[in-house]
């Protein structure tokens, strides 16, 4: 399947491949790619028709519908707690990551995004704040569609402590790009996401059947859902 580019705005595309999409921004002096999708198609050339400016890719999480076209950039960029779990990954190793810290800047000329931590998604998940336009670029931990927390590398508990970091800040940001489903969803998502997580643990949702064969219940108030043991 071929990608579909659509414009987010001013030198930014999302990348849409399949249930899932990349995005890129495009600086002055670099382009910040942000995740490789799922079907690994020719996205280093899709992306050097769109920018001429070197790419400095980071992976929100190492899920293999995130890091799918790895293998045909350089270097990647993630945090280090996703180094294990991407190591797993035999395609996509090839391309070594290196370390992004919390807090840290990932600075493009002109165009600066912040790295947030928020594990338990996957231990390593990370969001990317951009102040200055006040968008949230979130992975797989805000969604409007179910956000998958069954299974190895994924934790209910840190999730929840992520949410409440995310709302710490959400004084910053008035849109949220999410990884799968609509995009963009509005930052009140995020309250949504987090009061459906601790409903979660409380244990007041009911498990429903997946739509689609999944070895996980689908838990939801309406507002927002999880795939969850
Ligand atoms: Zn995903």
């Amino acid at each position: 399947m071929a990608y579909e580019v659509v414009s987010i705005g001013d030198r930014a595309w999302r990348i849409e491949d399949e249930m899932v999409r990349c995005f890129l921004f495009e600086g002055t002096s670099a382009a910040l790619l942000v995740d490789t999708g799922v079907s690994g198609g020719a996205l280093c050339e899709l992306v050097d028709s769109l920018t001429d400016k070197p790419i400095y890719l980071v992976n929100t999480h190492a899920d293999a519908d995130h890091i799918g076209a790895n293998a045909q950039f350089k270097r990647t960029h993630m945090f280090p707690a996703e180094f294990m779990y991407y190591a797993q990954n035999e395609v996509s190793y090839k391309t070594p990551a290196l370390p992004l810290w919390d807090g840290e800047d990932i600075d493009i000329g002109g165009r600066r995004f912040e790295i947030i931590v928020i594990p338990g998604h996957t231990y390593g998940s990370i969001a990317l704040l951009d102040r200055a336009n006040r968008l949230l670029i979130a992975g797989d931990s805000i969604s409007a569609t179910p956000i998958f927390l069954f299974g190895a590398q994924r934790s209910l508990p840190a999730f929840i402590a992520s949410m409440e970091k995310l709302t710490r800040l959400a004084s910053a940001f008035d849109t949220i790009l999410p990884s799968h489903g609509d995009c963009p969803v509005p930052a009140s998502q995020l309250g949504a996401v987090k009061a459906t997580a601790e409903a979660l643990a409380r244990g007041e949702l009911t498990p429903q059947d997946p739509p689609f064969p999944l070895p996980a219940k689908l838990y939801t108030d309406g507002a927002a859902a999880f795939f969850a043991d």
